[in-house]
């Protein structure tokens, strides 16, 4: 093992919920996790939230899953473990199901609002979970952002009328790659890609930041705000420093169902008194064209 840098405020710090949607997505990477619950615990989720914390106390955290509606009670001890000091993000379909009603989740969502940065919603262009109305969301009380994922044969003559949809109460869109198959070789590559190319076709193109791990062009669509957002599909890239010292740079810590903590989405343990010494540089985000603030 190297020694670990990352970079200024720490790394990403994601928050696997410790139960499951009630969906099968077909590009899903963390369904499997959830087939055997044994061992998960909000307890150790929280243990680990707090020793995050203690190392890094203004990373960003990320929650979840599953689906982090789906057990307001759960949700509310671990956003509860989590200082001011961070900003915090909400991955959720803030589904329809029978525990909770719409407005109880929106009372849920006012009650947190100054704890919660974004709720990031996940919508297809292909609808592969019952949606709650585009009403409910619009009344979310936090920021919120729509996430799609451009899976497979995507209906492209759909983006128009997907991003009015959202247009209408200026919710922005980040289009997702399907980023297991994303390589450092691709990651830049624009010509051959096809995603890039359609929504270049319906929207206009404004610019590109990025960096070694991730990077995201953007759009403009009548003033709506969208991202195209590519990612590798691990979180530590190992990198040899000018004075030949090797190390392993961390984008994402993973806490897992179990409490567990993670330094990769491949399974590899982080070494906590290890990051207790970590290394901060700079973030390597930059703009690298165009505008991205708009
Ligand atoms: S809603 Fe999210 S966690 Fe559930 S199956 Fe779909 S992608 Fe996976």
């Amino acid at each position: 093992m190297n020694p670990y840098k990352t970079r200024e405020g720490g790394a990403t710090v994601t928050v696997f919920v410790p139960y499951d949607c009630n969906n099968n997505c077909p590009f899903c990477v963390n369904k499997q996790e959830y087939a055997d619950t044994t061992g998960f615990s909000v307890e150790k989720i929280c243990d680990s939230i707090r020793l995050m914390d203690s190392i890094t106390p203004y990373c960003d955290f990320v929650l979840t899953g599953g689906e982090p509606f789906a057990d307001l009670e759960s949700l509310q001890l671990m956003l509860d473990c989590i200082p001011e000091t961070h900003k915090i993000y909400i991955n959720s379909t803030f589904p329809v199901q029978n525990e909770y009603s719409a407005d109880e989740m929106l009372a849920f969502t006012e009650k947190n609002r100054h704890k919660i940065t974004c709720i990031n919603i996940s919508r297809h262009l292909v609808k592969y979970v019952v949606e709650s109305p585009d009403e409910v969301i619009a009344k979310i009380p936090t920021a919120t952002r729509v996430n799609c994922v451009l899976y497979d044969k995507y209906p492209a003559d759909m983006l128009d009328s997907f991003a009015e949809r959202f247009g209408k109460y200026n919710i922005p869109i980040q289009f997702r790659y399907d980023y297991t198959v994303t390589t450092p070789e691709n990651l830049y590559e624009e010509e051959h890609d096809k995603i890039l190319q359609d929504l270049r076709k319906h929207f206009t193109y404004m610019g590109l930041d990025g960096c070694r791990m991730r990077n995201g062009f953007h759009f403009d669509y009548k003033g709506l705000h969208m991202t195209y957002h590519k990612t590798l599909p691990y979180s530590t890239i190992v990198d040899t420093d000018e004075n030949g010292k090797t190390w392993d740079i961390l984008y994402d810590i993973l806490i897992k169902q179990n409490g567990d903590i993670h330094s990769d989405w491949t399974d590899v343990c982080l070494n906590v008194d290890a990051y207790k010494k970590v290394i901060f540089e700079p973030y390597d985000l930059h703009v690298i064209n165009g505008t991205v603030d708009f």
